[in-house]
């Protein structure tokens, strides 16, 4: 039985559904100590700030567990990117009433995004939330928990122009022991106008590399083959040594010392920004094996009429010149997903086309796509009416969707025939007799297990396909 199957099963139906999008504390050995129960939403790096939180409540006396009936201190730490995103966290909270009612010791926080957003109207909205905390004051939960348990509501939301969380080892949750992420940098100063992330994270400031570089040497002794380095844009990563004399170090500097730990240490990084992403951090991939050719650039949309009122700072043509300079470098196998809007304020049906016409041109390997969703007191919102009616934005995204399947279908038929060297991650979701893992360009492959482990670099031949997943055998060949 995997463990998501054994944790959902002591989970009620209606629980189940918002949980399909949420991540799971696990258990941890321990008779002794309090237990504590993280539900997570949102992107990996609130789930890499979960595993910070598990880690500054370990050192208070905490152990994780993954059945919420045992815990007393319930965290959700939540996502605020898109509405729906909050509801599902407002579900949950009213699914947790009854087990409130009935074990009134238990204590019920939120974290992240959403805490940060509504601040103190959290706890007169939601009167079974003790505690509320912004993602820069998790140093403080220990001191926020003792107030809740003196019977009062607690409240941090300071933003801070520091924190980085660099000297605390995050306790890997729900990890497969192969691969992990890394927060090299916290916040955001873009300002695209549709997005709460600057007003929920606060200003962009870079981690330590030292701290960065001692982390993933440490998952790599452990046993971990791939890290993850993640940032809202990792292409502005800067750390300014103290000594003035050393150079300033930058995301091509610290992919570069990552790379170096190990050859066997597979790094990817995530998200970055087609403004910032530079010739330097191409290069720097191409020249080290182990930094996998996949590269996340975001479009938003496909008209420059839109991306304007986004304030993306780039232009469609800018955007095209980018894809053609990560094909020169990197050859036309390089992996390129994107993050697209459908709907945003005044997109006509030209603009959307012009966003079609944008994927026809690049051909991504996957996407992530979304409906315009106003965020309030967002530029966007400030400045501009959200006048898409919600069907024609549903069904413009319908379209990018169907768009993107037949792009990520062509693409994966591309491997086809080929030789793929994959980490394998574990057992395949359908098949305890299937292994799965990623290739190069972060596609799951799946194939028969034979002899091979959990963290086993296999050399693949791909010889089907899905739109999602390639399918294949093991070779002794090299790779072509
Ligand atoms: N920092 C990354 C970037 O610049 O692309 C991603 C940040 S955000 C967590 C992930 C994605 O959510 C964005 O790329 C965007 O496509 C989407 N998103 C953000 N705000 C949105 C909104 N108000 N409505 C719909 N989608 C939104
Ligand atoms: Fe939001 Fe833009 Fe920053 Fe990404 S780069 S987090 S979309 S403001």
């Amino acid at each position: 039985m995997s463990l998501v199957t054994g944790r959902l099963e002591i989970l009620k139906e209606e629980d189940k559904k918002d949980l399909d999008v949420a991540r799971i504390s696990v258990d941890e050995e321990s008779e002794s100590k309090r237990k504590l129960y993280i539900e997570s939403y949102g992107c990996q790096m609130n789930f890499a700030d979960s595993e910070i939180v598990a880690s500054i409540l370990r050192e208070n006396g905490f152990a994780t567990t993954s059945k919420i009936d045992e815990a007393e201190l319930i965290l959700l730490n939540t996502c605020a990117i898109r509405e729906n995103a909050e509801q599902k966290v407002r579900n949950r909270l009213q699914h947790l009433v009854p087990m409130k009612k009935k074990r009134q010791n238990v204590k019920i926080g939120v974290l992240g995004c959403m805490a940060e957003r509504l601040k103190t109207k959290f706890l007169e909205e939601e009167k079974i939330v003790d505690m509320v905390v912004g993602p820069d004051a998790y140093r403080d939960l220990p001191n926020l928990i003792n107030e809740v348990e003196d019977g009062q509501k607690a409240v941090n939301v300071f933003l801070s122009r520091e924190e980085t969380y660099a000297d605390i080892t995050p306790i890997r949750l729900d990890s497969n022991g192969v691969t992990a992420f890394i927060s090299i940098m916290r916040g955001c100063d873009n300002m695209c106008s549709f997005c709460v992330v600057p007003f929920t994270r606060g200003r962009e400031r870079s981690r330590d590399p030292h701290s960065i570089v001692k982390e993933a040497t440490e998952l790599f002794e452990q046993g971990y083959r791939e890290v993850t380095l993640l940032g809202q844009n990792v292409d502005s990563y800067k750390w300014k040594p103290a000594n003035e004399e050393e150079n300033t170090i930058t995301f091509a500097n610290l992919l570069e010392r990552v790379a170096l730990i190990n050859p066997d240490l597979r790094v990817r990084f995530s998200t970055s920004h087609p403004k910032d992403i530079t010739d330097e951090v191409l290069y720097t991939m191409k020249k080290y094996e182990n930094i996998c050719k996949y590269i996340h650039l975001p479009a938003q949309s496909g008209s420059s009429r839109i991306l304007e009122l986004m304030n993306r700072t780039y232009d469609r043509e800018w955007y095209m010149n980018k894809i053609d300079r990560i094909r020169e470098i990197l050859g036309e196998e390089c992996g390129i997903s994107q993050d697209m809007i459908t709907g945003f304020c005044t997109e006509t049906e030209e603009d959307h086309q012009d966003t079609l016409s944008l994927m026809d041109y690049v051909k991504y390997d996957y996407g992530y796509m979304f409906a315009y969703s106003e965020r309030p007191n967002t530029p966007a919102a400030k400045k501009l009416a959200d006048d898409i009616p919600a069907e024609i934005k549903n069904r413009r995204l319908t379209e990018v969707i169907a768009k993107q399947q037949q792009h990520s279908l062509e693409r994966n038929q591309m491997a086809i025939g080929k030789v793929h060297k994959i980490l394998v991650e574990g057992f395949s979701k359908r098949s305890a007799e299937h292994l799965c893992g990623r290739n190069d360009q972060n596609k799951m492959v799946v194939f028969p297990k034979e002899n091979f482990q959990k963290g086993d670099y296999v050399n693949v031949l791909v010889t089907e396909c899905t739109a999602a997943t390639l399918i294949g055998k093991a070779v002794n060949e090299v790779l072509v």
